[in-house]
């Protein structure tokens, strides 16, 4: 039978959660407990979580159960990904966190309306659907996958679009890094406005 998925966001379908170390962007180096919400439709040919896709095949889950399992670690930082999370409505689990004293940061492509309260928005929008609006203008964190080189182009339309504010990430996809990792230092180095992110959790055999 398919999810009913309340709309109230009270439970949601969870792939995977787990306490590790954030990799990549602005919160590198963090430890944080992940929660990996199933479903997206965006389409990225080089995703490395396409098991996340059909939200079907993950367990619809109480969000209060979410929040007591992220209690039980020492990091008070809470990552929320996917998937696609933005498909849900994240107002009551974010609500809950923050109710007990920890940091919410998610990590979207944008392409679904911005619901939860946010201490950090980590927008890494994808050229299969664009991001909405209301994403972009509220993004802490603007990260770039560069797959190839016509991606830096891409990125500047994408800054052009986030506040001012908003810091600025390029992270080569982890299958053309070695291809890609000379251009983004090359490109960081003549535009500094820039940083570079790695997948340092690969590095680290962490997940
Ligand atoms: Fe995979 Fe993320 Fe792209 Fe969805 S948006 S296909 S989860 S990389």
């Amino acid at each position: 039978m398919a999810h009913i998925i309340p709309e109230d966001g009270t439970e949601l379908p969870l792939m995977e959660e787990f306490y590790t170390i954030q990799g990549e962007g602005y919160n590198s180096g963090k430890a944080a407990y992940f929660i990996r919400l199933g479903g997206c439709d965006v389409g990225c040919h080089w995703c490395d979580v396409k098991e996340s896709w059909d939200a079907e095949l993950h367990a619809l889950t109480a969000a209060d159960l979410i929040v007591q399992s992220a209690l039980k670690y020492p990091s008070k930082n809470v990552v929320v990904t996917g998937g696609e999370p933005l498909i849900y409505n994240l107002d009551y689990l974010t609500g809950e966190l923050h109710r007990h004293g920890i940091k919410t940061f998610i990590e979207t492509s944008g392409a679904y309306p911005l619901s939860g309260h946010w201490d950090w928005i980590c927008l890494s929008p994808k050229k299969f659907k664009a991001p909405m609006p209301d994403v972009t203008a509220f993004a802490h964190e603007l990260k770039v996958i560069v797959f190839n080189k016509s991606d830096f182009a891409w990125a500047e339309e994408h800054a052009q679009r986030v506040s001012p504010q908003c810091k600025l990430f390029l992270q080569p996809e982890w299958s053309k890094a070695k291809e890609m990792m000379p251009l983004i230092v090359d490109y960081v180095m003549n535009n500094p406005q820039w940083e570079v992110s790695l997948q340092t959790h690969k590095f680290m055999n962490i997940p």
